[in-house]
C-alpha cells in the first residue's frame, strides 16, 4: 500500500488477515483500517519475518500480531518456513497458488542475504522449496506483483548459482584475497553497489566454507 516502501496485502474476509503491515505511518496505518473494515475487520495480523520495514506498525492495529512457525495456518494462510533473507522468514501460501513471498523473492532488484548462520544455503534451500509448490502468482514484500513465479525462482537460483561459479573461478586463477575477489566475481556491478556486492561476497565464501569447497584461508 506504500509506493517505494514494503507492501501490505489483505487476505480473505471476516475478519482479514493483514500480512507486513509496514510502516508506523499514521495515514498508512489508517489506510489499512479502513481496507481492512470493509473486510469485516482484522482477525490477525501477520509477518513475513521481524525486519522493521514489515513490521514496524504491527502492534498498532489492534490485533494479534503473529510470525508463525512452518506448517501453522493462519486465515487460511499456511507458513512455509523460508529462511535466508532472515532467519524466522516465512512465506505464506494462499488460495489459487497465491504465494506472498515477503522478502524472500522480490518484484524488483535483489534480496539481500547478509552473511551469517548459513544464510546462503538456507536461502538457496527455501528457493527450491517453492520450485516445489504449486503457485501462480507471488506477490512480494517489495515491487510488482510476479505473474511467471516459475521464471523468477529460476532466475534467482540461477544468479546466485552464477556469481559462486564466478567466485570458485577467480579462487582456482589464484585469486586469494577478499578485494581481487570482489573485482573479478562482481565486476559487473556499479561501483555504489560494491558494499551490497562484498556482504553478497561474504555469504558466498560462508557458504563455500562450510562445504569444504574454499581452498585456502583468505587475506582481508
Ligand atoms: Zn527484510
Amino acid at each position: 500500500m506504500t509506493l517505494e516502501g514494503t507492501n501490505t496485502y489483505l487476505y480473505g474476509s471476516d475478519p482479514c488477515v493483514v500480512v507486513d503491515p509496514g510502516s508506523e505511518d499514521p495515514g498508512h496505518l489508517e489506510a489499512i483500517r479502513a481496507a481492512a473494515a470493509e473486510r469485516g475487520g482484522i482477525g490477525t495480523v501477520l509477518l513475513t519475518h521481524s525486519h522493521g520495514d514489515h513490521s514496524a506498525g504491527a502492534e498498532r492495529l489492534g490485533a494479534e500480531v503473529v510470525l508463525p512457525g512452518d506448517g501453522e495456518e493462519h486465515g487460511g494462510l499456511r507458513a512455509l518456513a523460508t529462511p535466508g533473507h532472515a532467519a524466522d522468514h516465512v512465506c505464506f501460501l494462499g488460495a489459487g497458488g497465491v504465494c506472498l513471498s515477503g522478502d524472500l523473492v522480490l518484484g524488483l532488484g535483489s534480496t539481500i542475504v547478509p552473511p551469517g548462520g548459513g544464510s546462503l544455503a538456507a536461502f538457496m534451500g527455501s528457493l527450491r522449496l517453492l520450485q516445489a509448490q504449486e503457485i501462480e502468482l507471488m506477490a512480494p514484500g517489495h515491487g510488482p506483483w510476479i505473474t511467471d513465479p516459475a521464471a523468477k525462482l529460476a532466475e534467482y537460483v540461477e544468479h546466485r548459482e552464477m556469481r559462486e561459479r564466478r567466485l570458485l573461478d577467480a579462487l582456482e586463477g589464484g585469486e586469494r584475497s577478499r578485494a581481487a575477489l570482489l573485482q573479478s566475481a562482481w565486476d559487473d556491478v556499479p561501483i555504489e553497489l560494491l558494499p551490497m556486492a562484498a556482504m553478497a561476497m561474504e555469504a558466498h565464501l560462508e557458504k563455500l566454507e562450510e562445504e569444504d569447497r574454499l581452498p585456502i584461508e583468505l587475506a582481508e
